[in-house]
C-alpha cells in the first residue's frame, strides 16, 4: 500500500513550495488509494516558531488537502510530532551504537574548529570522516574505559554515523533517475545532538521506517541528503523496505535565473506564502495568497502545474480531476518558473466560475443582496481578484466630485447638453428603472431631439461617473437607482 507523508518543520510560515510538495503527496496518495500522513518535524528546538504548526494545518486545510494520519486526526503510528517521539530516536541510535554503525563523539567546538582549519589549509572543506575521526575525540579513538568515564561524568556528546569508507550509494529516484554518490563524499553526520534531540536525518529515517512510508516525495533541496539516508537504512538493515524517492523540481525565479526566494516575492509584488503570516520573531507581516484574493482552486491549479503537466490541453482541474490525471511520471526534472501571471490567469478563470450570489455575500455583505449581486455581475469579468469588485464599485456609491477635464472640453457641446437634459426630464416618469428600460428611454429621447446616441454617450458617462470609461452604463444606472442618477445629472448640467 502506498503511504506518503508531508513532513514540514514548524520553523516559520510554510513556503508556497511546501504546499506544492504537500499537494503532490496528496494527489499521489489519493490516486493510488494510499494514505497521506502529516508529520511535524520539530526536533530543532532552536528554530521552533510559535504558531507555525497551526499555520501549516490552516494552509493545508485552505487548499483542500486532507490527511489520513497525523497529530490532529490520530493514527496507528502516533504521536506524529517528533518532539514527542524523543525516546524512540535514542533507542534507535543505541541500536546503531551496539552494532558498531555509530559512535559517541566528545569533541568540543574548539577542537572541531581546529580540525576545520586543518582541512581548509589543505584546500578542502571540512568533513568529519575516516581521516578526521581518527584524530578527534570519539569512541573510535578512545578506550572503552575513557568513553565510559566521559559518559558517566556527564560530558556532552553527540552520536555520529560511521560512514563506510568505500561504498557506492546508488539509487533510482523516480524523477531524477539514477543518482550515484560515493560514501567518501558523505561525512559522519551527527545523528543525536548534545541536547538529546535527534537530527533531522535520524528522526526522518527512523520515522519513515516506523510509519511504513512507501514513497518519499519532497523538494529537490533534500536530494543531497538522500545518500546519507540510504546509508542509514543500510546501517539499520532496513534496505528491503526502504521507501522510493521522488525529488520534486526546484521553484525558480519568474525569469528562470535561480531559485525562488522571498526577496523575489517582494520585488515581483506577489506572495510566497499561502496565508498571511505574522512573524512572531521579526514582527513582520508576510503577504499570503489567500489574503491577496487568490481563490483556493486557482492556487491548487497553479501549484499543480509547477513541475507537472497532464499531457493534455486541459488547464483547469477540480481536485478530483487532478487526482485522476496525476502521475509521478509526468513530473519534470527541470526547475519550474514561478510565473505569477499564470496564477492570476487561473484566478480570473475561477472567479468567473463563482456564483454572483456567493461573491456578493462574501465581499459585499453590507450591501443589500439583490443590489450586491448586480454589482458582482457588473464587474466579475473585468477583475482578477474579488476585492477589486469592491474597489471598482465605489463610483456607484459616491457621486463624482469632479469631471474628466479633457472629455468635458471636447465633448460638452450643445447637443450633449440638450440630449442629457432631455433624458433627465424624462427620467422621473420611468417606473421600471432597469437597464433595458433606461436605454430605451434614452434612445427615444435622443431620437426626438435628433441627436445620435454615439455622440453623447461618453459625455453622459462623465456626467454620471466623472470618468470616461467603466462598466456597462445602463446597468450602472440601474444599480445606483433613479434618485441618485437624477441627482447626479442635475448636478452635472447645473
Ligand atoms: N522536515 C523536512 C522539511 O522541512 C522534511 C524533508 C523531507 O521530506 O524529508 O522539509
Amino acid at each position: 500500500q502506498v503511504r506518503v507523508r508531508f513532513a514540514p518543520s514548524p520553523t516559520g510560515a510554510l513556503h508556497i513550495g511546501g504546499v506544492r510538495t504537500a499537494l503532490y503527496n496528496y494527489l499521489f496518495a489519493r490516486k493510488t488509494g494510499g494514505k497521506m500522513l502529516l508529520r511535524i518535524e520539530d526536533t530543532d528546538q532552536t528554530r521552533f516558531v510559535e504558531g507555525a504548526e497551526n499555520y501549516i494545518l490552516e494552509a493545508l486545510n485552505w487548499v483542500g488537502i486532507t490527511i489520513d494520519e497525523g497529530q490532529s486526526v490520530g493514527g496507528a503510528h502516533a504521536p506524529y510530532r517528533q518532539s514527542e517521539r524523543k525516546p524512540i530516536y535514542m533507542e534507535y541510535a543505541k541500536k546503531l551504537l551496539d552494532s558498531g554503525k555509530a559512535y559517541y563523539a566528545f569533541d568540543t567546538s574548539e577542537e572541531l574548529d581546529a580540525m576545520r582549519q586543518t582541512f581548509e589549509s589543505q584546500g578542502s572543506a571540512f568533513q568529519y570522516n575516516a581521516i578526521s575521526r581518527t584524530r578527534l575525540k570519539n569512541s573510535l579513538t578512545l578506550s572503552a574505559e575513557e568513553v565510559e568515564a566521559k559518559l558517566s561524568a556527564g560530558e556532552p556528546y553527540v552520536i555520529r554515523l560511521k560512514v563506510p569508507a568505500k561504498e557506492e550509494i546508488r539509487f533510482k529516484d523516480l524523477i531524477r533517475e539514477w543518482v550515484v554518490v560515493h560514501s567518501s563524499a558523505v561525512d559522519d553526520k551527527v545523528l543525536m545532538k548534545s541536547d538529546g534531540m535527534p537530527t533531522y536525518h535520524l528522526a526522518n529515517v527512523v520515522d519513515d521506517h516506523l510509519m511504513e512510508i512507501s514513497h518519499v516525495i519532497r523538494g529537490e533541496e533534500w536530494l543531497p541528503s538522500a545518500p546519507l539516508h540510504i546509508l542509514l537504512y543500510r546501517a539499520f538493515g532496513w534496505e528491503d523496505t526502504m521507501p522510493k524517492f521522488a525529488h520534486l523540481p526546484l521553484l525558480l525565479k519568474p525569469e528562470g535565473n535561480g531559485k525562488l526566494s522571498k526577496r523575489d516575492a517582494d520585488l515581483g509584488g506577489f506572495p510566497v506564502f499561502p496565508l498571511e503570516w505574522n512573524d512572531p520573531v521579526s514582527g513582520n507581516v508576510a503577504r499570503g495568497f489567500r489574503e491577496d484574493g487568490y481563490l483556493k482552486d486557482a492556487v491548487v491549479n497553479f501549484l499543480a502545474f509547477l513541475g507537472w503537466n497532464p499531457g493534455t490541453e486541459q488547464e483547469m482541474f477540480t481536485m478530483d480531476e487532478l487526482i485522476e490525471a496525476f502521475s509521478l511520471e509526468r513530473i519534470s526534472k527541470s526547475g519550474a518558473k514561478f510565473d505569477i501571471n499564470k496564477a492570476k490567469w487561473f484566478n480570473q478563470q475561477y472567479l468567473k466560475l463563482q456564483s454572483d450570489e456567493e461573491l456578493a455575500k462574501q465581499y459585499l455583505s453590507d450591501v443589500e443582496l439583490e443590489k450586491a449581486v448586480k454589482i458582482v455581475h457588473l464587474f466579475k469579468e473585468r477583475v482578477t481578484f474579488p476585492q477589486e469588485i469592491v474597489q471598482e464599485a465605489q463610483f456607484l456609491f459616491n457621486a463624482p466630485e469632479n469631471y474628466d477635464e479633457a472629455i468635458v472640453s471636447s465633448k460638452w457641446n450643445d447637443d450633449a447638453k440638450k440630449g442629457i437634459v432631455a433624458f433627465k426630464e424624462a427620467l422621473p416618469a420611468l417606473d421600471n428603472f432597469v437597464a433595458e428600460e433606461i436605454k430605451h428611454l434614452l434612445s427615444a429621447e435622443l431620437e426626438k431631439a435628433g441627436i445620435k446616441m454615439g455622440k453623447i454617450m461618453q459625455m453622459l458617462r462623465v456626467a454620471i461617473t466623472g470618468v470616461g470609461a467603466g462598466p456597462d452604463l445602463m446597468l450602472s444606472m440601474e444599480i445606483m437607482g433613479k434618485t441618485e442618477v437624477l441627482a447626479r445629472l442635475e448636478k452635472a448640467v447645473s
